[in-house]
């Protein structure tokens, strides 16, 4: 075990569906510290940059479009096995697949919309912590 951060952000859906406070309750209620917390309209050059891994994928365009259009929340997160336990809570990118009662089963609407990301891993998690925010900003 491991006290680790990751980066978490409720989507423009996940704003405008009204489901921030069951998103962090779900976050509190499993151990997750809230160390920083930003909300922001991503312009589409930001969104684009956050996704650059993706940007051959067909779906990238839309994905750009998506996050670009209303205010998203971006959180660091800080618990034992931060990555892993979030992605778990999260559930599969297609609520489709999603697991019972995760995130993504409950409150994601399509593979696209689908409310919540979080960082895939250790490394990338400070590489997009370091995107969003500066070390003044982390409590
Ligand atoms: P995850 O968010 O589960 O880590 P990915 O990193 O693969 O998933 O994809 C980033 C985001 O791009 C997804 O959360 C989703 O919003 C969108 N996305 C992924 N795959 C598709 C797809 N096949 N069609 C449309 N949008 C997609
Ligand atoms: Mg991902």
């Amino acid at each position: 075990m491991s006290l680790e951060r990751t980066l978490t952000i409720i989507k423009p859906d996940g704003v405008e569906q009204g489901n921030i406070g069951d998103i962090i309750q779900v976050l509190e209620k499993n151990h997750f510290k809230i160390k920083a917390a930003k909300m922001l309209q991503l312009t589409n050059s930001a969104a684009g940059g956050f996704y650059a891994v993706h940007r051959e994928r067909s779906f990238f365009n839309d994905l750009v479009r998506y996050m670009s259009s209303g205010p998203v929340l971006i959180l660091v997160l800080e618990a034992e096995n931060a990555v892993s336990r979030l992605r778990d809570l999260m559930g599969a990118t297609d609520p489709r697949k999603a697991a019972e009662g995760t995130i993504r089963k409950r409150f994601a609407t399509s593979i696209e919309k689908n409310v919540i990301h979080g960082s895939d891993s250790a490394e990338n998690a400070k590489i997009e912590i370091g995107y969003f925010f500066n070390a003044l900003e982390l409590v």
